[in-house]
């Protein structure tokens, strides 16, 4: 048996190859500065430049806008590597989804301004949906985007935003008419470096996750061109967002995944050092059986993922699988780390072992990207029809 393969019934030569030389490219751009980002609370942005040299983003993308004309499967090779060494802070994801949004949904002028950068990773992005009075519940949000002469005027304000502290382009979800509930919310690209009135809150000390810049932002009458708005006319914003869930909830399926194989690995080298009562830690039936248990775990959790990858590519991935996978891969995920972390004793509750940091990761995968209650909700509406 292959331990820890990622991918196999979709992937292609050139899948495998792109996995190789992400795996590559973490291993000596990466690992050795997470501990650095976590110390900071970001990556810098040298990082995201050399992950744009290196091809790492903008795979599902064409290459006459910066990308190399792949699909889906790429990203997910770039999200699932990152994972699998023990990083969160990186906030590729975010930048996938927002590439995602343009790419469908953007003029030309849009893609052809802000797409090269993205994908060179000379540009970060960020989406800020969430606000202080509306989360789960984003038709309540309260930031709005009104027309004056041939600009939108953006007031109000956002929180949790991942990337937020560096992003110089912001996705912002905003209210274009305020009596139309869900058909009044629009995307509006702002760009922070010509915004005045944009600032950002101090850093937001997180329980994990530490070495990404989540962000409050805040808009004060910030003056944005009517060109900003994604998508030919107002009120898309929902519509648009709820087409992309599939990747941005997959996603979340496969980071889990990544971070699942990467603290059964962890804790497998751990058990077999330490030793109690005369014998490996490895040795201890409980230990053997917990094992076995993590391991299931992850494999029926990574054929449930492939299987959505595989779909995604084909444009098969409905709303409510895409859920499923985050809804499960996040407990499965949450489950694991906690088990992982048992079996580490009193040194896995001590930041210089990994997986204590990946206990406090995983947490939130539970409550961002629709919190797992929603997922659930989201699941039960697509049976009762
Ligand atoms: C580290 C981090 C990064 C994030 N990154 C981003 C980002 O980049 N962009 C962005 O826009 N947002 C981001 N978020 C915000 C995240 O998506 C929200 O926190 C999440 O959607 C939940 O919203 P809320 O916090 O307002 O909780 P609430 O909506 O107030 O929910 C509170 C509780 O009530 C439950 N609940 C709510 N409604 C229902 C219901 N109908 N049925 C059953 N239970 C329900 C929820 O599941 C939850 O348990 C991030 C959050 C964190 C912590």
């Amino acid at each position: 048996m292959t331990l820890y393969t990622p991918f196999d019934n979709w992937a292609t030569e050139e899948h495998k190859l792109f996995s190789e030389s992400v795996k590559r490219f973490y291993e000596e751009e990466m690992t050795p500065h997470i501990e650095e980002w976590v110390d900071r609370g970001k990556v810098p942005l040298s990082f995201w430049k050399k992950a744009g040299e290196s091809g790492l983003m903008g795979g599902a993308v064409s290459e006459d806008v910066g990308g190399f004309g792949g699909d889906i499967g790429f990203d997910s090779i770039t999200v699932y590597e990152q994972a699998r060494k023990g990083d969160s802070g990186w906030g590729y994801g975010i930048q996938s989804i927002v590439i995602h949004y343009l790419n469908s949904y953007g003029t030309e002028e849009q893609k052809k301004n802000w797409l090269p950068k993205l994908i060179a990773g000379t540009s970060v992005a960020a989406l800020a949906m969430t606000e202080p009075g509306a989360g789960s519940d984003l038709q309540a949000i309260k930031t709005t985007a009104k027309k004056d002469g041939n600009q939108y005027k953006l007031n109000g304000s956002k929180i949790f935003i991942t990337n937020g502290g560096s992003a110089d382009l912001i996705v912002v979800a905003a209210k274009t008419d305020q009596s139309a509930g869900a058909k009044g919310i629009s995307l509006i690209l702002l760009d922070a470096s010509q915004a005045d009135g944009f600032s950002r809150g101090t850093p937001l000390k997180k329980l994990g996750l530490k070495g990404n810049d989540t962000a409050e932002l805040f808009f004060d009458d910030i003056k944005i061109p009517l060109t900003n708005l994604i998508g030919q006319e107002e009120g898309q914003g929902f519509y648009q967002m709820m087409k992309q869930l599939p990747w941005e909830r997959l996603l979340i399926g496969i980071t889990a995944l990544g971070a699942i194989d990467f603290a059964i690995q962890e804790t497998v080298k751990y058990v077999q050092e330490r030793k109690a009562f005369g014998k490996r830690i490895m040795d201890l039936q409980n230990t053997r059986f917990k094992l076995a248990e993590v391991k299931t775990k992850a494999e029926v959790l990574r054929s449930f993922v492939n299987d959505c990858v595989a779909r995604l590519i084909d444009g098969k991935l409905d709303a409510a699988t895409a859920s499923m996978a985050k809804y499960w891969g996040s407990q499965v995920q949450n489950e694991v780390m906690d088990e992982c972390l048992q079996l580490h004793g009193g040194y896995g509750y001590i930041l210089d072992y990994p997986i204590s940091r990946m206990y406090a990761d995983a947490r939130v995968q539970k409550i961002y990207g629709g919190s797992n209650e929603i997922m659930k909700e989201l699941i039960a509406r697509s049976l009762d029809h």
